[in-house]
């Protein structure tokens, strides 16, 4: 087997930096990266199993690719949907050598060896591991911001989720391997970080020194070097006011909290098995309109998980109001595999979730149009991330994570790529804002 590679990655933040991370992995093996699955002769997809339409997507690349290019390639199946179908993707994709979930993911150099040696059948699917997956080398796709994994998989059993099944039981890096790391990147040039897991308010370090996230998260934002430090996902159980005290102490964590809800009403929060109730989730909602910093707040929604009624979802569109949140990921309930939600039986009619998606996402869309709206007349600091030619506006990044397009005549190119600038916000619509540097 020569040793090339190409990788694609699905799914969320967690994946695109497991996917650096295997990258790292391969290339100190002594592989290389190529950009096309037809220039590569192993084929790697790393998946997704949040929503069927995700696995669907990952089976039909599989049988499409083989098709028409897969002769004398080599696949592998890495990832939340390898770990959940386990060998029995060799029976629906006979073609597919290597089958590892992200648990096993530091074994990648021994199942490697058993690939080159021939082994068509290669598999690392043990969930039974307190270890965390540490790589000397991750290839970052992006030169100014950087993921960290701080915490791997989830004790949570929220009735809807894989993750528990594919991720494996929660461990936490130690503090000292993620500030080394955090260290590393500011010397490399890197000013963002985000830092990563599946809760990680439940971060714990496991050395003797024990920090808990907001620990963490105040010694990560006094790393000289890192404007911004992003964290994402929190579990509303979790989170504690000393995550917002550290947020209003330090200028370089950024003001801008995801907390999935999921749900307004009591009722379903329950049958979710989320472990709040609206009431503690909104205490935690007036600790961030409290804070000294303007937080902008996001969220996930899930519409139409069984048993949902006409009111329940009332209750929720009340909550998009009653929050006024800065943007919203909005889901229709899948039914996924092993989840204790699959044995409910008053599973709502997909026309009838289309429907309440569709009301949701026009709400929010409204909601934004007047949450942006607000931040018109202010300054705000951005990342410079891109420059888009046709309209030759610059396009950059606030810390409350909005993007704001902006005007700076006599500069084009690359030329302030990576740089943090002043604009001033003079219009805005619902999904961004535009206005011109002011420095
Ligand atoms: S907290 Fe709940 S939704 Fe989040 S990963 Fe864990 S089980 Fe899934």
């Amino acid at each position: 087997m020569s040793k090339t590679f190409y990788i694609e990655t699905f799914g969320c933040q967690m994946n695109a930096h497991d996917s650096e991370k295997v990258v790292g992995t391969l290339v100190s093996q002594g592989y290389s990266q190529v950009p096309t699955p037809e220039a590569a002769e192993l084929v790697l997809y790393n998946t997704c199993s949040i929503r069927d339409k995700a696995e669907q997507k990952v089976f039909h690349r599989l049988q499409q690719f083989k098709k028409d290019h897969g002769k004398g390639k080599v696949f592998g199946v890495l990832g939340c949907v390898a770990q959940q179908e386990g060998q029995s993707i060799f029976e629906k994709a006979p073609h597919v050598s290597l089958v590892c979930g992200s648990a096993s993911y530091n074994q990648l150099p021994d199942l490697l060896v058993q690939l080159e040696s021939g082994n068509k059948r290669v598999t690392g699917l043990s969930l039974d591991t307190e270890e965390t997956f540490e790589t000397p080398f991750a290839r970052r796709d992006n030169p100014h911001r950087a993921y960290i994994t701080i915490i791997e998989g989830c004790d949570k059993k929220c009735a809807y989720c894989v993750v528990p099944f594919t991720r494996g039981p929660e461990r936490s890096r130690t503090g000292e391997s993620v500030l080394g790391e955090v260290h590393q990147l500011a010397m490399a040039g890197y000013s963002e970080v985000q830092l990563l897991g599946q809760n990680v308010n439940s971060y714990h370090d496991p050395s003797p020194a024990g920090w808990d996230f907001a620990t963490l998260l105040r010694k990560v934002g006094n790393v000289s070097g890192m404007r911004r430090v992003r964290f994402t996902t929190s579990h509303p159980r979790d989170f504690v006011k000393d995550i917002i005290d550290a947020i209003d102490e330090n200028p370089a964590l950024c003001n801008h909290v995801h907390l999935p809800v999921q749900s307004g009403s009591n009722r379903v929060l329950d049958r979710m098995q989320r472990l709040y109730t609206r009431d503690d989730y909104m205490r935690r909602i007036e600790w961030m309109k409290n804070a000294k910093r303007n937080i902008a707040i996001t969220s996930d929604i899930i519409v139409g998980f069984p048993g949902e009624t006409a009111e329940d979802f009332e209750e929720t569109l009340g909550l998009l109001d009653a929050v006024g949140y800065d943007s919203i990921f909005a889901f229709k309930y899948s039914k996924r595999p092993n989840t204790p939600a699959l044995r409910y039986d008053d599973h709502i009619d997909e026309d009838e979730k289309s429907r309440r998606l569709a009301i949701v996402q026009e709400k929010q869309r409204q909601i934004q149009i007047v949450r942006n709206a607000l931040l018109v007349g202010t300054v705000e600091e951005v990342l410079v991330e891109g420059f888009n030619k046709a309209t030759g506006q610059w396009i950059g990044r606030t810390s409350q994570h909005k993007t704001l397009n902006f005007i700076r005549p006599g500069d084009s190119g690359d030329a302030l790529l990576g740089t943090y600038l002043d604009v001033r916000v003079t219009r805005s619509g619902p999904n961004s804002l535009a206005g011109e540097s002011v420095n």
